[in-house]
């Protein structure tokens, strides 16, 4: 019995329509072809990419990120979910169609009946039927529910007339599919309830509406031929609308993305050539940074997440996305820099990564900011308080612009063991410039030495030897000076013969980690809250388990979110009440990108929504472990007048050892 089973192909046709399909069928390929090479002309525009394509990786991601669609992740999960049912049903009605085409031209190829298909038939056909009935509804639902999503006027959402068309259109090649289908049920008395259930659901539906063999093969034909029109003319539109975003995705999830807070270095050879620094015009962008560009489907889950947008920054990065997206597709563009994105626009940003972190396909807004940043630093257009700050690195090598003898002033009376003194240091301390000249974090130091001390760890620090990492100088787009001290540090550390590095500064530690291998500078460097975990592991120190006050914990970006790093703090401390955004979803403090220089009066700064979340959990000490978090949360909870203590993990570790 289910042997019999089968359905017709181009059953209602005669060969006019057949011809006519067929050269609809080309033209529409042909329109969909010239508007993916207009697209793709566009992307070379950019510089070729250095990295070679890695094919076995390409696939393992499209199949992991695309397919199985991992990257949409986190935040809005109704949406997401919607997404899935979207995709996954026009996929499989995708690949549906294109095995019933396989079928067709195969059988006719071979010289076979139309009655006699080549596989199309038995429990083939019985899966087949059964699967597409299910996607399509599936495919339906996603669609309704964008559409009703629009409707509710959504403020994060964009209403282009294009994209009402492309939901629309999905919604009618749905429900028309399933009209057809019940129409042939009609046209070929099979009975198919359990198998087309949908269209068979229909079928009966249009027998009670009057439709029978009389006059069924009229209907069939012209609902098949408004389908079909239908279907040429999305496939058409495809690459000019919205849905273009599903060509570029793909590319643009193929390649596996960079870590978080890596930055791609440029060569003095490459400046020397071109004379160019950074991106000042579109071209200096790389295809894979144009391709992105047209991934970016306007979602608007960066911008919900970006703290200098909440802030009322001038900044969202899908407004920066998509103001590039257009200043590449228009004929006459505006100039990139000033008229396209504003320097107050690429400044305001903090390099918490948080859009580069969420966005479901791929695109890098953060990326994209620092290398402008970057040309922006070349024609040396930073003024004020954050140019003097690199100037201030360059001349002195700290931000402060403080004598290096100084960097040891933290230590006094601590006996802190220099590497002059104690050359066969296990452990070097990293202290970073904020720690070495800045009052309050001197504590901060203060209180890992003498943790450390305690513990009777083999360390050492490099006092007035050691040099700024760089780090902010990297993000606010100065790249040769932050190369100029990687190079004076690490070649401090190959004389020390330093191996591992201790620091409780989570931007020196990510620029430890992932900027100075880029130069050659290979070290193992761990958070001053892991170091210190292992000694309490040990038991050679305590955890701060038994404060009496009530403790809420703020996850800082280049910690948490940037390296991974939430639960060895958090082990520290006592039970803690969490702030709603936490963990690798915490919320910048506004500190990071070198935004810590820009002279800000504290209510203004970027990181005031969360001293707010901080207060609101009512803890009494708001616990930190980073030197921009702690100056940033100090000063906010003062602009609020607030008793609040903000204190480092470790200090309050020091209180129980
Ligand atoms: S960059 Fe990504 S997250 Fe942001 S709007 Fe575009 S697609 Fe959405
Ligand atoms: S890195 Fe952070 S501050 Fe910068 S655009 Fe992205 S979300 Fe906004």
């Amino acid at each position: 019995m289910t042997e019999d089973l089968s359905r017709e192909i181009f059953g209602n046709l005669g060969e006019t329509s057949k011809t006519i399909f067929y050269a609809l069928a080309v033209v529409s390929s042909g329109v969909f072809a010239w508007g993916v090479w207009r697209r793709v002309k566009l992307w070379r525009r950019g510089r070729p990419d250095n990295e070679p394509i890695k094919w076995r990786e390409a696939f393992q991601n499209i199949r992991t990120r695309a397919l199985a669609q991992r990257a949409l992740r986190g935040a809005r999960p109704k949406a997401s979910f919607a997404h899935r049912m979207l995709f996954w049903g026009f996929l499989v009605l995708f690949i549906g169609t294109i095995l019933v085409s396989i079928e067709h031209y195969s059988a006719a190829a071979l010289g076979r009946e139309a009655t006699n298909p080549l596989f199309h038939k038995g429990v083939y056909f019985v899966i087949y039927e059964i699967t597409l009935d299910t996607f399509g509804l599936l495919m339906i639902g996603g669609a309704l529910w964008f559409a009703r999503r629009r409707m509710r006027a959504d403020s994060s959402m964009e209403h282009r007339t294009a994209d009402w068309l492309v939901l629309t259109s999905l919604i009618i090649l749905g429900v028309t599919g399933y009209f057809i289908e019940g129409l042939r049920i009609i046209r070929e008395s099979t009975p198919m309830p359990g198998i087309s259930f949908v269209g068979y659901g229909f079928s009966k539906i249009f027998v009670a509406a009057g439709v029978g063999k009389s006059n069924v093969d009229s209907i069939h034909f012209g609902l098949w031929w408004f389908h079909s029109v239908v279907a040429f003319g999305f496939i058409a539109a495809l690459p000019f609308c919205r849905l273009a975003h599903a060509i570029a995705a793909v590319f643009s999830l193929a390649t596996t993305p960079k870590p978080l807070g890596q930055m791609e270095p440029i060569s003095m050879e490459e400046v020397e050539e071109t004379g160019e620094v950074g991106v000042g015009r579109l071209e200096q962008f790389t295809r894979l940074d144009l391709l992105r560009l047209d991934a970016c489907v306007s979602c608007g889950r960066c911008e919900d997440l970006c703290p200098a947008h909440e802030a009322g920054k001038p900044l969202s990065p899908r407004d920066l996305v998509q103001d590039l997206r257009m200043h590449m597709e228009s004929a006459a563009p505006a100039a990139l820099h000033g008229e396209t994105i504003g320097a107050e626009t690429l400044w305001a940003c903090t390099t918490c990564n948080a859009c580069n972190d969420i966005c479901p396909l791929g695109v890098r807004p953060a990326d994209y900011i620092t290398d402008l940043r970057r040309h922006l630093i070349g024609e040396g257009e930073l003024r004020g308080a954050p140019a003097t700050s690199l100037q201030k690195m360059q001349r002195a090598g700290n931000p402060w612009g403080l004598p290096a003898q100084d960097r040891l002033k933290w230590a006094d009376g601590l006996d802190v063991p220099t590497v002059a003194d104690n050359p066969d240091f296990d452990v070097l301390y990293w202290v970073g410039c904020s720690a070495a000249y800045d009052r309050r974090t001197m504590k901060v130091a203060r209180a890992v030495a003498q943790l450390l001390q305690r513990a009777q760890v083999n360390f050492a620090v490099l006092g007035p030897e050691e040099r700024c990492t760089g780090e902010s100088a990297r993000r606010m787009g100065d790249e040769f000076l932050f190369q100029e001290l990687a190079a004076t540090n690490i070649e401090t550390f190959t004389k020390h013969n330093v191996k591992k590095i201790v620091t409780h500064c989570p931007h020196c530690l990510n620029s430890l980690r992932q900027d100075y291998p880029q130069f050659d500078g290979h070290y193992e460097v761990i958070h001053h809250t892991q170091f210190l975990g292992e000694l309490v592991a040990a038991n050679k120190l305590k955890a701060a388990a038994v404060m009496n006050e009530s403790v809420t914990y703020h996850d800082p970006c280049y910690l948490a979110r940037v390296n991974g790093i939430t639960e060895a703090p958090r082990a520290l401390l006592p039970e803690i009440t969490e702030m709603p955004r936490h963990g690798c979803q915490t919320a910048c403090c506004g500190a990071g990108g070198g935004r810590m220089w820009f002279d800000d009066p504290a209510e203004e700064r970027t990181g005031s929504g969360r001293i707010t979340e901080a207060l609101d959990t009512g803890a009494k000490t708001v616990a930190v472990s980073c030197p921009f978090c702690l100056t940033m949360m100090t000063d906010g909870v003062a602009a609020k007048n607030d008793q609040v203590k903000v204190r480092d993990v470790s200090e309050l570790m020091l209180e129980e050892n």
